[in-house]
């Protein structure tokens, strides 16, 4: 048998094949090809499959986001046949008796470099997409698999790291579960497996070996153990816990339909954190009463320019409707830091966490916001939409905000197009700064939600991304829950509602914690909305207390 020892970031056990993650970073090298007739027919089926490609996006976008998205895809699928392009593939053929692969590098390279010399705004974008087509191409070519899991069957999904745009463009369908060599609890790698509440291992280290591709792993997410031909004492432990998890999805599907309310009395909201309106029915799966999370970036972070407003309303708009009249909270775009998009050619910080991200951006590029506000304000007609600001830490933020939002009402209003002039709007409580202005910014919107994994972050000074920090990172200090104790009562003195939707709302042990301190609403992944009610259905509000501040 061999164990291996990580950090248990995403709860439940999986068994199947190691599968490790393919990385589109292959390296295109030039030598001479004296068989041109078949470096031809190379591109040819190159093409195809990408058209074939392209196509299916195209119509995935088209059901998931509607038209406006769809039509980039087919645009890329037309870009490959381009009659210019492939003369200059055709061309580089002929004079340098090369590979098909540096022939389309070459003109990949060339058409980019036009485009991105044009003086028009939107033609000098077109050159992400030429680099965007000519990377499938080159992907196609040489045996890269999009997607990263060229498997029939399901897999354990294994990784150095994984980035957060690569873990959203993964086919989840044929994830059992994840585990990287790398990696931190608090990484949205690892709160994407807990939303699609699958079993997630990271800080392998070195003892994640490729060779062990095509093994059988059995892994736990609580206890971060990875084994692999388990001896007979460790695989009987194994099928316990795989029993237990399954005859606690019976007791717990008992709890659908049931109100998030104490034996005292006290409702307290259990919503949703989602990051695509793909989650949408694992919040309806597991009766979430809302959402208090959608982190909106899934948008940018899936595409390889900016997403416009038709795109963005068009999921919005699916998720408010999807919901039935329940609110859903949508964050307003949180790039930066740990969530990296190339096009929006950030410079490089030394420290991103503190540097130009989330909100900081948008009050900068108010291009960029506007989009998304007119988005939001155009979807808030279809269901009960709120808007929430992230990294908040001044008042005057908040102020600018909220002039930005009443810029776009006016604009909408002009133009006819229906909106809801009372759609809430709320921030984000997640540096310590917001904490000591709480009051004031609590004037100023109408709920908080706290995100305690920034909150932690900055409070206690520790990186959430870094895996070695052990005890550091203690989102248990007493130094967060108070702060959380004097978000709270700033809310409450201003008449507003506050939440939780960092990942500690889902820690069951913090429970009468919340209660004690009088957090209105929990908003954790899906797979946590019907544990956490069978433990709210378990508590007495009134004799929970404060205890775990003082220590
Ligand atoms: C948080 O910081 O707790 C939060 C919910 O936001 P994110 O994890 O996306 O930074
Ligand atoms: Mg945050």
């Amino acid at each position: 048998m061999i164990l291996l020892q990580g950090k248990g970031v995403s709860k439940g056990v999986t068994s199947g094949p190691i599968y490790f993650f393919r990385r589109s970073d292959a390296t295109v090298t030039k030598y001479d090809a004296p068989d041109q007739a078949a470096e031809k027919a190379r591109l040819a089926a190159a093409q195809e499959k990408s058209i074939e490609q392209l196509n299916r996006l195209a119509d995935k976008c088209r059901e998931e986001a509607g038209d406006e998205a769809a039509i980039l895809f087919e645009t890329h699928a037309m870009f490959v046949e381009d009659e210019d392009y492939v003369e200059a593939i055709m061309d580089t053929l002929a004079e340098e008796g090369c590979n098909v692969e540096y022939a389309v590098q070459c003109a990949g390279e060339q058409f980019a470099a036009m485009f991105a010399a044009m003086d028009d705004a939107y033609m000098q974008a077109r050159a992400a997409d030429i680099r965007d087509v000519t990377g499938r191409i080159l992907n196609n070519l040489m045996g890269v698999v999009e997607g990263g899991i060229d498997s029939d069957v399901p897999v354990v999904l294994a990784a150095d790291d994984l980035a957060p745009s690569e873990t959203l463009q993964l086919d989840k369908s044929k994830i059992l579960g994840f585990m990287t060599q790398g990696g931190s609890g608090n990484s949205h790698t690892a709160i994407l497996a807990r939303t699609m509440g699958i079993p997630a291992i990271c800080g392998l280290g070195e003892s994640l070996k490729t060779e062990m591709e095509g093994r059988i792993a059995y892994i736990d997410g609580e206890t971060g153990k990875v084994a692999l031909e388990p001896d007979e004492i460790t695989l009987t432990a194994y099928n316990a816990k795989l029993k237990k998890q399954q005859e606690m999805k019976v007791l717990m599907d008992t709890m659908k339909g049931q109100k998030d309310v104490t034996l005292d009395g006290r409702e307290i909201l259990v919503y949703c954190n989602i990051g695509s309106p793909d989650d949408l029915p694992a919040v309806l799966n597991n009766d979430g009463q809302g959402i208090g999370l959608f982190r909106s970036e899934f948008l940018y972070l899936k595409a390889t320019d900016f997403p416009d407003e038709e795109t963005q309303f068009k999921a919005y708009k699916a998720v408010a409707e999807g919901l039935n009249g329940k609110r859903v909270v949508i964050r307003t775009l949180d790039i930066g830091a740990d969530k990296q998009v190339s096009y929006f050619d950030m410079k490089k910080e030394e420290n991103p966490a503190l540097g130009v991200r989330a909100i900081r951006i948008c009050l900068n590029r108010p291009e960029i916001f506007r989009t998304q506000l007119r988005a939001l304000y155009r979807a808030s007609a279809y269901g009960k939409v709120a808007i929430m600001f992230p990294m908040i830490t001044s008042v005057w933020e908040v102020k600018e905000c909220k002039r930005a939002c009443a810029k776009v009402m006016e604009e909408l209003k002009a133009e006819g197009i229906p909106f809801n002039p009372e759609t809430e709007i709320g921030i984000m409580i997640e540096t310590p700064a917001s904490i000591f202005v709480a009051d004031a910014l609590a004037k100023e919107v109408d709920f908080f939600s706290v995100g305690t994994n920034d909150l932690t972050q900055y409070t206690l000074a520790c990186d959430r991304q870094a895996n070695d920090l052990g005890k550091f990172f203690d989102p248990h200090h007493p130094a967060v829950l108070r702060a959380i104790k004097i978000a709270a009562d700033a809310a409450h003195a201003a008449g507003i509602w506050i939440g939780i939707c960092g990942e500690l709302g889902a820690d069951i042990s913090l429970l009468e914690t919340f209660l004690a301190i009088g957090i209105d609403e929990l908003s954790v992944s899906p797979s946590s909305v019907l544990p956490l009610r069978a433990a709210i259905r378990k508590s007495i509000a009134k004799t929970c207390t404060l205890e775990k501040l003082e220590s």
